[in-house]
């Protein structure tokens, strides 16, 4: 066995693991609770001394590192030494949720694994393409230097993912169409590619802006926080989960999951309809922005739980769009075909399951050669 590939995912209080033999996947799993009274391990270090006591990991040629915030530093994948160490750190005040994770993931990785290269790979690095008028946030230009304020975006390891396979279902070289990616999961964010670089992002700054998620309220009038501080007299801190972890359809129905939502719809339920609709038309809305940053359109490509999942989402965000040579061929999308466009439309809508864990294998792989 050669070419091994392990791909870790640290979360605050978890540990996602898939172990790769070429672009096999040979077993996965979840530590969860780390940390946590009852949880599967008390720190990160002991989650994965359990994850490894339990693989075979003979011909192992690196460790993938899903890294959440790159910053403006890391535009590729990078092997790990003490200074990338350093500058994931340094660059925790932009993501406080989740480097810190990520990192403990790397250090007792390369603690108990010292003789295998390690590679970070960043979800904000497909980004780093993206035109300065994309990434300039209009605000004082010193203030934003000093506190390194920019759209950066996430995501990035499944929109490059599924714009390459998009070009794979066209049967077209990526380098010669335009895609826009819609990341439609817990986290959702939408992306438009062109000729496979990534030219704008929904995300900004952070995770929060951009699309209706699960808990996460996208983009909002930046004075609601002033609002809500002054007059309402929320902490920062209070305002801060309300939009992380309060917002999205979690703020507009109680509940975060799309299919308790699809559910409710049906039965009725006015706050569930109304949730849907700000849901599809946020995703319609960047779908026309990027229709026309991109001038041509060659396919649009759903991916993530709800877009893989939901054919009511997709063929409502895409709704009224045949002027724009879009459209959903109702048949298709309730099969959930991988094209689920007409026979013979200018824009081929694509359905894309993404694999985030595969692309940060490959991506290992590419950085060690
Ligand atoms: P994450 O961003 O955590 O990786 P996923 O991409 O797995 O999330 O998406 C999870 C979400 O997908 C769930 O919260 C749920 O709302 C949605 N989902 C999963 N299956 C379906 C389905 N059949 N129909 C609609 N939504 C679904």
């Amino acid at each position: 066995m050669t070419d091994r590939v392990l791909v870790l995912n640290a979360g605050s209080s978890s540990l996602k693991y898939r172990l790769f033999d070429g672009t096999d996947p040979v077993t996965h799993g979840l530590v969860e609770r780390i940390g946590e009274p009852g949880g599967d391990a008390a720190d990160h270090a002991a989650a994965l001394r359990a994850v490894l006591s339990g693989l075979d990991l003979s011909g192992l040629a690196a460790v993938g590192h899903r890294v959440v915030h790159g910053g403006a530093e890391f535009t590729a994948p990078t092997v790990v030494d003490d200074a990338v160490c350093a500058a994931v750190r340094r660059l925790i005040p932009l993501a406080p949720l989740h480097n810190p994770a990520n990192l403990a993931g790397i250090e007792v990785a390369r603690e108990l694994l010292p003789d295998v290269p390690q590679v970070a790979v960043f979800d904000t690095a497909f980004h780093a393409t993206m035109p300065e008028a994309v990434a300039s946030y209009a605000i004082d230009v010193e203030v934003a230097r000093r506190w390194r304020i920019r759209r950066y975006g996430f995501h990035g390891t499944s929109h490059a993912y599924v714009s390459r396979r998009t070009a794979l279902l066209l049967g077209r070289p990526p380098a010669e169409i335009n895609v826009i990616s819609l990341h439609l999961g817990n986290g959702a964010s939408a992306c438009a590619v062109r000729g496979g670089r990534s030219v704008a992002t929904s995300m900004g700054m952070s995770p929060l802006p951009g699309l209706v998620m699960g808990t996460r309220s996208g983009d909002i009038d930046p004075a609601v926080v002033f609002h809500l501080h002054r007059v309402g007299g929320l902490s920062v801190d209070e305002i801060d989960d309300l939009l992380n972890h309060e917002g999205g359809l979690r703020g507009l129905t109680g509940e975060n999951d799309m299919r308790a939502i699809l559910r409710r719809r049906k039965a009725g339920d006015r706050a569930a309809a109304l949730a849907f609709d700000v849901y599809v038309t946020r995703v319609k809305e960047y779908v026309g922005g990027y229709l026309a940053l991109l001038g041509r359109l060659n396919a649009i490509s759903f991916t993530a739980g709800v877009g893989e999942n939901s054919p009511a989402v997709r063929a409502a965000a895409l709704d009224g769009l045949t002027g724009l040579g879009i459209a959903v061929d109702p048949d298709r999308n309730a099969r959930g075909e991988s094209v689920i466009s007409p026979p013979h439309s200018p824009v081929t809508v694509c359905v894309v399951h993404t694999d985030e864990e595969l692309e940060i294998a490959e991506q290992a792989r590419q950085a060690l050669r």
